[in-house]
């Protein structure tokens, strides 16, 4: 897949996982590249205080290690921290992906409006969590892959793999951000909390052209604030 312009367009997904031993093969065959899996802990019982849902832990890790299986990557699990829910999982985690090839990304807990009753108590500081695994198994900081990424990256000494933080509360990185988000009913979100998006579905199915697409799409970015 090209851009207009023929530059390669990377398409990525964020998923959590529980279909994704099912659809891993069709994901791959279809052009997709870089997953990343939301997954808050081992245990089922952490699991489910965090994501609210039923789903076993084992779905996750089978759709993981699907993704794996079919050469879908670069892999990476996303784990939400919160203080008193899932902080004890920190180390496990870490410990569960070390030489998989899987980067874990622990991320700090964040408000998102009224839907999750955020507290600054909830938060498990980046530096925090660092500590943590720092204590279990040394880690060294490395360099980022590029200008704005929003995870710092660390690698374990003794080569076991990489591990980020997203430290989205106690280092805001807004003023660097270069992400947007297309929903599944095709509006285009340029930050995760704004309230309404850019209507794409419609006129991508007046089949208005890829110009009119850009503009609309330059107009969006240019007006963000
Ligand atoms: S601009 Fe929005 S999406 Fe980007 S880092 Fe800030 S809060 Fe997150």
């Amino acid at each position: 897949m090209q851009t207009a312009t023929g530059e390669p367009v990377e398409i990525a997904l964020t998923t959590n996982g529980v279909i994704l031993a099912r659809k891993a093969q069709s994901l791959k065959d279809a052009g997709l590249k870089r997953v990343t899996v939301s997954l808050d802990g081992l245990s089922d019982a952490t699991f489910r205080r965090m994501s609210g849902s039923d789903v076993a832990v084992a779905t996750v890790l089978e759709g993981i290690a699907a993704a794996q299986a079919v050469g879908l990557g670069p892999l990476k699990v996303n784990m939400v921290v919160k203080r008193g829910v899932n902080e004890h999982e920190i180390v496990p985690m870490a410990d569960h992906f070390r030489h998989s090839g899987i980067v874990l990304r622990f991320i700090e807990f964040m408000d998102v409006g009224t839907s999750n009753g955020w507290r600054m108590d909830d938060v498990v500081p980046a530096r925090e969590i660092l500590d943590r695994i720092a204590g279990r198994f040394p880690i060294e900081q490395l360099d980022p892959n590029y200008t704005g990424e929003v995870a710092e990256r660390w690698r374990y000494v003794d080569g076991a793999g990489e591990v980020g933080v997203i430290a989205s509360v106690t280092h805001t990185f807004c003023n660097e951000c270069t992400r947007v988000r297309l929903s599944t009913d095709g509006k285009l979100y340029t930050c995760l909390f704004a309230g309404e998006g850019l209507d794409l579905r419609m006129p991508l199915r007046q089949s208005e052209g890829d110009r009119v697409l850009t503009n609309l799409i330059a107009d969006c970015w240019g007006k963000r604030h």
